[in-house]
């Protein structure tokens, strides 16, 4: 079972993919990470990815092929692979189909998580993440014991500099401009299932569980 899983920011994507993966025995491609992981490397490719990623910037669909590449190579036997950032727009989706079927492999279903704006805006003020050890909180919703302080290793929570309202914005606004085209063109294949993210986690994961039996994708 292959799945693609997409969602704006602060649509707890993060939350699924590990959900989805730990019970499937997937594989999880998540190019943000994948991506993030080679810019520490001291490598031409290491810089070069680094450029794009600290200026915004999507990677060239000739980087990140390699890198697809070189994933499907390192992973074992496993029941499918969770496709997390990858394809993000139109253009990747349409080309991976061909990239797949050379490799005899396809997207079974694309899970669209949803999030009205004024929510995913309130989430993103709202967070706050451990400069130490990166745990995500939400002083509202989630909020540490104590107030500032990581629960899990006392370090400092901060705002992080990318998640003002203006750079949230932003970044609803290019999801909206890229992303949806991608959506809407599986959305015409049948493949799409959208989910509401504005529930709690676990009523989410059941929800997306019945849509994957739903299509067969797994036993009922
Ligand atoms: P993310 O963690 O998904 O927000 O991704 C972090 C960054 O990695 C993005 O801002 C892009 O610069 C880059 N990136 C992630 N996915 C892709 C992709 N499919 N194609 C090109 N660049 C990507």
């Amino acid at each position: 079972m292959n799945i693609l899983l997409v969602g704006p920011i602060a649509s707890g994507k993060g939350t699924q993919a590990q959900k989805l993966i730990e019970k499937y025995n997937l594989a999880h491609l998540e190019m943000g990470g994948l991506l993030r992981s080679i810019t520490k490397e001291e490598s031409p490719l290491g810089y070069k990815v680094k450029d794009f990623l600290d200026n915004g910037k999507l990677v060239t669909d000739e980087i990140v092929v390699e890198i697809v590449e070189n994933y499907l190579q390192s992973i074992g036997k496993l029941d499918g692979i969770l496709f997390d950032g990858f394809p993000r727009i139109l253009s990747q989706a349409k080309f991976f189909e061909d990239f797949l079927r050379r490799k005899d492999l396809k997207i079974d279903i694309v899970l669209s998580l949803t999030l009205p704006k004024e929510e995913i805006l309130s989430r993103i003020l709202n967070r706050r993440t451990c400069e130490k050890c990166g745990k995500i909180y939400n002083v509202v919703t989630k909020p540490p014991k104590v107030e500032g302080v990581c629960d899990d290793c006392g370090g400092k929570l901060v705002t992080r500099s990318d998640e003002t309202p203006e750079k949230t914005a932003t970044r609803i606004a290019w999801f909206e401009k890229e992303v949806i085209p991608m959506i809407n063109y599986y959305k015409e294949k049948g493949m799409v299932e959208e989910v509401d993210g504005n529930r709690p986690v676990e009523v989410i994961f059941e929800d997306i569980v019945s849509r994957l039996q739903k299509r067969g994708l797994i036993n009922a």
